[in-house]
């Protein structure tokens, strides 16, 4: 049988190759594992490119609204 370890952030084992010792920012030592570290990864890409999305939706859209109550002044002359 392969050795694992009880990995109380997923409420699972893993395999003892997948522990990992990670400091958090209080400057803390814990043990966590590559999947917690990888999922933290992911999120901040996703969020990250979230963050470039909606930056680039308001810009399109500031611009249209610009663009329209342009149109409007035009309409009233
Ligand atoms: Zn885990």
């Amino acid at each position: 049988m392969e050795d694992t370890f009880y990995c109380l952030r997923c409420n699972m084992s893993h395999p003892k190759s997948d522990k990992v010792l990670i400091t958090t920012k209080g400057g803390v030592r814990r043990w966590s594992c590559i999947h917690r570290v990888k999922a933290k990864k992911d999120d901040q890409a996703v969020s990250d490119a979230f963050g470039k999305t909606v930056t680039e939706r308001n810009k399109a859209l500031s611009k249209e609204i610009a663009k329209s109550s342009l149109n409007e002044n035009l309409y009233k002359r």
